[in-house]
């Protein structure tokens, strides 16, 4: 799709910084949450009208209906599939949980994709697990992907480029062919 866009760019910035906070919004339909805190006359209004939690935020159906505002947001188009993806990964990951999600919704199905003893509960250890081992791919990926581009940053270059490597090596020789 994009995997030619350079990478030491402002709208490559504007990517990440957009996916970063489009992340976290599918909670808006939970007051106690991050998101619904902030936003919390929309968060009212949801609970509400009936969209309880993991329900109408968190459906492909609105995921769908994300990328027609998206469509006309003056923006580049990285930056357009960067917050459609960032929102997506949100209901992509919440179905670990043993609450599951109403993905098909208006179809009042729970989509779950484990079973209750293998579930991540929130805020519990296993979810810190799995933040962190998303987290160190993010910063795999990352590393593999601007290790080109920080050779040409003037001075610090090959240092940025060192760094980069130093981190890529942290890895199992077979994780860190995913990005050779
Ligand atoms: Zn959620």
């Amino acid at each position: 799709m994009h995997v030619h866009q350079p990478v030491l760019t402002w709208p490559t910035a504007a990517a990440l910084l957009g996916a970063y906070f489009a992340g976290p919004i599918a909670d808006v339909d939970q007051p106690q949450s991050y998101v619904g805190q902030r936003v919390w006359p929309l968060a009212v209004l949801l609970s509400v009208v009936g969209m309880r939690h993991r329900r109408l935020t968190h459906s492909l159906l609105f995921l769908a209906t994300l990328w027609a505002p998206l469509r006309f947001l003056p923006v580049p188009d990285v930056v357009r599939w960067a917050v459609w993806i960032g929102y997506a990964s949100h209901p992509a990951i919440d179905p670990l949980n043993e609450e599951g999600v109403e993905l098909l919704w208006p179809w009042r199905f729970r989509v779950k994709l484990l079973p209750n003893p293998l579930a991540i509960p929130v805020e519990s250890f296993r979810e810190t697990v799995l933040r962190r081992v998303m987290a160190a791919f993010s910063a795999l990926l990352f590393a593999g992907y601007v290790r080109p581009a920080l050779r040409q940053v003037p001075f610090a270059g090959p240092a940025l480029a060192a760094a980069s490597d130093g981190l890529i090596r942290l890895f199992p020789a077979s994780i860190q062919a995913l990005i050779r």
